[in-house]
Order: structure tokens, then C-alpha cells, then sequence
């Protein structure tokens, strides 16, 4: 029986070339992403605790050019 999703570790990757500065991801999950002097996002952790999933889906979400991927780790 495979573990819940919420359980796994995750690893977060951002698309800086993509990213268009909107400071959505650093305003909905603070923990996990920052804006750098130029605006784009720095991203503070790639394989941050499990229950920090739900902050990195919904940062994901909002952000305009889909340039978070939050992905179980591979390893
Ligand atoms: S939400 Fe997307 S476009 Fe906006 S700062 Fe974060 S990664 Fe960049």
C-alpha cells in the first residue's frame, strides 16, 4: 500500500527564464519562495518538508506562467 501523497517528500522546481516576476509564489507560501533584487523568484528549498505540499500546489497554481512544478522526489 503506497503512502498518502501528503506524506511523500517533495521536490520543487521553478522555471526562472519563465518566471514574470509576479511575487504571487512568495506571497502565498512565504516559506518556500522569495523574490530576488531583479523580481525573480529564488526558490528557498527544492526538497522542503511534506507538509509544506499543499503551500507548493497552491503557490503552483497561482503563479501566471505555470513556472512551479512540484514533483515527489526522484530519488
Ligand atoms: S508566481 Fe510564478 S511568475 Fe510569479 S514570482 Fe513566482 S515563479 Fe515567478
Amino acid at each position: 500500500m503506497s503512502a498518502p501523497a501528503d506524506s511523500e517528500p517533495l521536490l520543487l522546481r521553478v522555471d526562472h527564464a519563465a518566471c514574470c516576476r509576479s511575487g504571487a509564489c512568495s506571497l502565498v507560501a512565504p516559506d518556500l519562495f522569495d523574490q530576488g533584487d531583479d523580481g525573480k523568484v529564488v526558490l528557498k528549498n527544492p526538497r522542503p518538508p511534506a507538509h509544506l505540499r499543499e503551500a507548493a500546489e497552491e503557490a503552483a497554481d497561482y503563479c501566471p506562467v505555470s513556472a512551479i512544478r512540484v514533483d515527489p522526489p526522484t530519488g
